[in-house]
């Protein structure tokens, strides 16, 4: 058992970066997806759909489709739109083309999350802008960050440069082909020397697998019941992490170990990830 206490502020922020609640997949009107997050309505319960479609945001979101051409555009847009307000987290994210990450076929600059197969998405840009300005003070140059699920690798990217090459990045990500292919996209992105140098690495692997060392910085790509304790132990004091939990209802937790190892966690905003589960219940009918 975890020995820092824990201490649960429940008062949740406003959601201050509900650009669109909800869109249909840039690929496939069919498949609609959350834009807040990660998040792709199963098949196994439609009824979530009806909830977060409506006609506003699909029409915000085909607006955004049709005017945004680059993903320097695309982040300028984040800005205008109150989504994304730090110089350097825009920075970053401008310098990481999304358009590596995207899979072909998809329009990369839509503030939406998008299909990249094994029932799993890449989040939404503005879910990404938010995660980024909320692990920002624990991803200074030469600090140590973990991102479970790392799916495509864009954040991870993203968490890179930020640390620079003094620091160390991990991804881990359950689905090797997901892996493999993450590591071909970083390739292809400005991230590529850190990953050659070896502060990036994207592993092979779950929550108990590959976490080799305390961090400053942990964010977890999709959505688990509680917080899980082992995540817990690698948050060095000082440290941050930035996990939606829930099942139906989400919220984003931004937990934190205090110096003195006491842990306090508040909800940032409500949200829609994909499960963190096995890899075998994530490909049930796929
Ligand atoms: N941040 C990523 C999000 C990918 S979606 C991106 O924007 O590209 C969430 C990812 O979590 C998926 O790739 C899924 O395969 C992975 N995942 C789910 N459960 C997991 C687990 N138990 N261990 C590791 N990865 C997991």
């Amino acid at each position: 058992m975890h020995s820092s206490s824990l201490v649960v502020l429940s008062s949740a922020r406003p959601l201050r970066r509900l650009l669109c609640s909800a869109s249909a997949s840039a690929r496939s009107p069919s498949s609609r997806s959350c834009s807040c997050c990660s998040f792709r309505s199963p098949k196994r319960n439609p009824s979530i759909s009806k909830v977060f479609f409506t006609s506003t945001s699909l029409m915000e979101c085909f607006w955004t489709r049709t005017r945004i051409g680059s993903n320097k555009e695309l982040v300028e847009y984040l800005q205008q739109n109150g989504a994304l307000n730090s110089k350097k987290v825009a920075e970053v994210m401008k310098t990481v083309d999304r358009g590596l990450f995207v899979p072909h076929g998809n329009f990369p600059y839509v503030d939406s999350p998008m299909d990249i197969g094994y029932n799993a998405t890449i989040s939404a840009p503005h879910m990404h802008a938010a995660c980024l300005e909320l692990l920002e003070e624990n991803l200074q140059p030469g600090m140590r960050a973990l991102d479970v699920g790392s799916g495509t690798g864009y954040l991870t990217s993203c968490f890179a440069l930020m640390v620079g090459p003094q620091g160390r990045v991990a991804g881990v990500e359950h689905i090797p082909e997901l892996v493999a292919s993450s590591i071909k996209n970083i390739q292809n992105s400005a991230a590529a020397p850190l990953l050659k140098e070896g502060s990036l690495v994207v592993h092979v692997g779950g929550l108990d697998g590959q976490i080799l060392e305390p961090y400053n910085a942990i964010h977890v790509g999709a959505a688990a019941p509680d917080i899980p304790v082992p995540l817990l132990d690698q948050l060095k004091p000082g440290g941050r992490m930035v996990i939606p939990v829930g099942t139906f209802s989400q919220d984003l937790k931004v937990v934190e170990k205090k110096l003195d190892g006491s842990i306090s966690v508040h909800n940032e905003t409500s949200v829609r990830y994909v499960p963190l589960t096995s890899r075998e219940d994530q490909l049930q009918g796929y």
